[in-house]
């Protein structure tokens, strides 16, 4: 039987995840697809009650839709709980809802494809403090990183992320974070700034150590000038890409059932 997929958004149109997902099907020769669906909010519920009577398997949730997903679910996992958000859902067989959340997953991986050497045992300097910092903060701690400092423009919104979680998440102010680099081995870009559109970001590296680990979530561009400037300086990179290809694998594993490989062919055919 032909296998149903897709993602939710509004809007829908600039989402890479059919492209990615179609990647994959067209690999694997699966019989499936994977569809784009633009859903607005009043349409949400509606929409997550039919679409497993239609032979759907589950979503994908891009913006608005993350945080209402998730309280729509009638099961959560742990690591969607710890940021009471979802990005992934799989219809079970008696139309239950389980929401995941896979962005965190997806950020650890791409960095341990990207810089497989890099030290996990280093404390992570994040700069930002919005949806997608909370999924990073959450796995930086799940995978054992002993200290985590953010900065945000935003103070009271950086100290609300902290404290959800332990001791180990602590804040500083925007402006003190290039002096803070030095005390840290990975520094991530999750702002939205230099990305295509936004305003430039604009981050002194000058006390970047040589061993430091600096990635982006941010990929339109692929290379952002943060990247740039540290892959200068002599800092392993990681881009932001992988973190995108690496959080659709566990989704097209419960509904199309294999595990997908991220590998060039498909970041050329997600970038085409
Ligand atoms: P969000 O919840 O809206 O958070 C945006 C963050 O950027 C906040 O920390 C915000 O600070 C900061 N920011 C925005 N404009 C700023 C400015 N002018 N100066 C300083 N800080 C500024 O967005 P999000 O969902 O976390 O997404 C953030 C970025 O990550 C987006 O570019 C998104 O496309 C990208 N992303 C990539 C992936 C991936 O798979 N690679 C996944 C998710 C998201 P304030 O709190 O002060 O407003």
């Amino acid at each position: 039987m032909t296998v149903l997929a897709g993602v939710i958004g509004d809007p829908i149109a600039q989402s890479r995840s059919p492209r990615l997902h179609g990647h994959w099907l067209h690999r694997y020769g699966i019989d499936g697809h994977y569809v784009p669906l633009h859903v607005t909010p009043e349409n949400l519920q509606a929409t997550l009650r039919l679409l497993p009577d239609l032979g759907f398997r589950g979503l994908n949730c891009t913006i608005p839709h993350k945080e209402a997903v998730f309280h729509l679910a009638d099961d959560v996992t742990d690591r969607a709980r710890a940021v009471q958000a979802a990005n992934t859902l799989t219809f079970a067989d008696d139309g239950r809802i389980l929401a995941d959340n896979t962005d965190g997953f997806g950020f650890i991986a791409n960095l341990d494809q990207q810089v497989p050497d890099r030290d996990t045992d280093a404390a992570a300097l994040v700069l930002g403090a919005g949806g997608a910092a909370r999924g990073i903060v959450a796995a930086l701690l799940d995978a054992g990183t002993p200290q985590v400092t953010i900065a945000n423009r935003t103070t009271t919104r950086a100290a609300a992320l902290a404290d959800l979680f332990d001791g180990r998440v602590t804040t500083i102010d925007w402006d003190e974070a290039p002096a803070a680099l030095s005390d840290h081995r990975l520094l991530i870009n999750t702002t939205s700034l230099g990305m295509t559109g936004q305003p430039p970001l604009h981050f002194d590296l000058a006390g970047l150590q040589p061993d430091t680990t600096v990635t982006d979530i941010v990929y339109a561009p692929l290379t952002t000038p943060l990247l740039h400037d540290a892959q200068l300086r002599g800092a392993k990179v990681a881009d932001g890409l992988g973190m995108l290809l690496h959080q659709a694998v566990p989704g097209f594993e419960r509904w199309f059932g294999h595990t997908p490989t991220v590998d060039d062919a498909l970041r050329r055919a997600v970038l085409a």
